[in-house]
């Protein structure tokens, strides 16, 4: 078994984009720009996009992050993301999910510019990945792929059985994987809730990838031996013995598996540092795209 090590791609591609943003500062260009929106309190958010600003910091770009209080109106909301839409500064915006529940989460994704949607969301970038045109893919499909890529792990002609079908993970994820592209050309079957022989069917697979939110659900006879075993999952679990009083659990029951599969991804370690790296490179595209 070996692990995909998601920290160590994600480090590898920051380096990528640091000596970019050295350059464009040498050339005397100005560097790229994300703004990252974040309405509310919610702890998992906030560290998120904490996150993502320190990442911004360490290749160079300058970030900002907007917060709005839990308590802002829908129109105040779409205010802002028009005020962003038009900021000739800013190159890339996202809105940090899951929004407080009298907000309208499609409304706010349709009001992006896609121009600006670094996060890939808009109908008119998921259409461009459907179509296989230059687009934003959204950053967690998109560290799949390039978890894949660098660890050069074949994909053609495999049967790849994605769990999970979010318009944000599961479903990008099975397009990508399905198209004429390496990695790619596998052979798709997307699962979700109410699909049947679900053990059998993830036992198939070649290429098992999970994003579902339920702790340790892919168990062992759940896995084919020399499989490869992307979870994308991230579930907060209460855990005193941790400083923060918890941890995160992936989809994966990962100590049951691990000897099983050919490849693994590690909760900590795997597609979340890659969805982070994502965003970097889509925001460096979207300077860019702005720049020509
Ligand atoms: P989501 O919107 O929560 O949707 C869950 C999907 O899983 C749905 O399609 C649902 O089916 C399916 N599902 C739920 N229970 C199932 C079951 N028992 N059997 C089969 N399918 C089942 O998903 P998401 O936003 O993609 O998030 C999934 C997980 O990935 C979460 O833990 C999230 O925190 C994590 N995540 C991690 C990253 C990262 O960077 N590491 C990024 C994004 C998400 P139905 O459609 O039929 O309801």
């Amino acid at each position: 078994m070996q692990l995909l090590d998601g920290n160590l791609c994600a480090k590898e591609i920051r380096e990528e984009i640091s000596i970019k943003v050295r350059t464009l500062k040498k050339q005397g260009n100005r560097v790229p720009h994300l703004v990252a929106v974040l309405v509310g309190n919610d702890g998992a958010s906030k560290n998120y996009v904490a996150f993502k600003a320190r990442d911004c910091d360490e290749v160079g770009f300058q970030s900002t992050v907007t917060t709005l209080p839990e308590t802002i109106t829908e129109t105040d909301l779409l205010k802002k993301i028009d005020e962003l839409n038009n900021d000739i500064a800013v190159d890339g915006f996202i809105v940090q999910l899951p929004l407080p529940k009298h907000i309208d989460e499609t409304k706010i994704i349709l009001a992006i510019n896609p121009i600006k949607d670094v996060d890939g969301f808009c109908p008119e970038n998921v259409g461009n990945l459907c179509l296989g045109l230059p687009t934003y893919i959204s950053a967690t499909p998109n560290g799949i792929m390039e978890l894949l890529k660098r660890y050069d792990i074949k994909t053609e002609g495999k049967h790849c059985v994605v769990l999970g079908r979010s318009n944000i993970v599961g479903t990008p994820i099975s397009i990508l994987m399905s198209r004429n592209t390496d990695p790619g050309n596998a052979t798709v079957t997307l699962a979700h809730s109410r699909t049947k022989n679900l053990i059998q069917l993830c036992a198939s697979a070649d290429i098992l990838i999970v994003a579902i939110g339920k702790t340790e659900f892919v168990t062992n006879e759940m896995v084919k031996e020399g499989a490869v075993v992307i979870d994308v999952g991230q579930t907060r679990v209460p855990d005193q013995t941790k400083k923060n009083g918890f941890r995160n659990v992936g989809d994966v029951d990962f100590e049951n598996v691990k000897q099983k599969c050919s490849y693994i991804t590690y909760v900590t370690g795997g597609v979340g540092p890659m969805t982070r790296a994502s965003l970097l490179q889509n925001t460096l595209k979207a300077h860019e795209r702005r720049s020509k």
